[in-house]
């Protein structure tokens, strides 16, 4: 329910709860994530207090009518969830929504979809998208949420109501997968994620010996580790939070993932200014992994780059 995030991000919570007691809902809500990995938690709760009858006119919260029971078990017919499919949310993915939205509802007199990363939207996508938006139909309720809302569409944007979230942080004590798992969004078994996040520190540090030949380099240690976009788009990310970790030993700031001992070699040869330039460096490549770029290329061009 809303109200379990109240506490920690207040503001939006408190939007999207008054929209719902006033029922005064718009037809387009962007949560705007700033990497917050409850942001789907969010947009669900919020879903459920729009599509279940209860909530707000019975009683405050309801979990256990049908439309909520469903909606937890992911069979509600009149929910529908998009998320990138590869790399991108793809034009096909909007129309098969929209041709189940033109029958009519059975569940419920409402319905939401929900696009998670939704700068993901390809151009086609993001047209057909705007479409929809454009003329937007009673009962309808798009939830799209972005963590780079640079990268949306200004006339996507202009049409939703949009609702930030705080950054926040994992409390308490958290292994090193748990807080892989919350910051990078990746779904795959511990002894996998392990192995391939050893891989990568390797990688970073022995970029920083370049006692390697570039190729060697990305042969010998990301090899088998880096064959997909979304592997390198998670290398170039667990990079750039390395990197700011650094920065955080430096300005004795809390690390956010790392332990010191991970950190140790870099800290000790980087100022700064370096590490702020290779965060520059991985950003800018990270772009390019979005543009069609050639993945062995890109890997070739991080490693020149940053042991120039
Ligand atoms: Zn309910």
């Amino acid at each position: 329910m809303l109200e379990e995030y109240l506490s920690t991000q207040n503001i939006a919570t408190t939007i999207l709860i008054n929209s719902l007691k006033k029922n005064q809902l718009n037809h387009a809500y962007l949560i705007e994530s700033n990497d917050n990995p409850n942001a789907i938690k969010i947009a669900l709760a919020f879903a459920k207090a729009i599509l279940c009858e209860n909530h707000y006119v019975n009683k405050a919260n309801c979990q256990n009518c049908v439309q909520c029971t469903q909606i937890d078990n992911n069979s509600f017919s009149e929910l529908k969830i998009i998320e990138p499919d590869g790399l991108w949310i793809k034009k096909g993915q909007l129309e098969n929504l929209q041709k189940e939205f033109s029958k009519t509802a059975v569940q419920s007199s409402k319905r939401v979809y929900i696009i998670n990363q939704a700068e993901r939207l390809n151009v086609e996508a993001a047209n057909s998208m705007l479409k929809f938006l454009e003329e937007p139909e009673e009962n309808i309720i798009a939830i799209l949420i972005t963590s780079n809302i640079y990268q949306m569409m200004e006339t996507i944007m202009s049409r939703c109501q949009i609702i930030p979230l705080n950054k926040e942080t994992l409390l308490g004590d958290n292994n090193f997968l748990d807080k892989v798992r919350f910051y990078f969004n990746v779904d795959t078994d511990d002894d996998i994620l392990l192995e391939k996040t050893k891989q990568y520190l390797k990688f970073i540090n022995a970029m920083q010996n370049k006692k390697e030949e570039t190729i060697i380099l990305t042969n010998k240690i990301l090899g088998d580790y880096v064959k997909t976009k979304e592997e390198c788009l998670f290398l170039f990310d667990f990079m750039i939070f390395f990197y700011k970790d650094c920065l955080n030993y430096l300005l004795n700031r809390k690390l956010e993932i790392f332990d010191k001992k991970e950190i140790e070699q870099l800290v000790q040869n980087n100022n700064i200014i370096e590490l702020t330039k290779k965060i520059k460096i991985v950003l800018d490549l990270k772009k390019r992994i979005f543009s069609n770029a050639n993945i062995n290329l890109l890997l070739d061009k991080l490693v020149i780059s940053l042991t120039r």
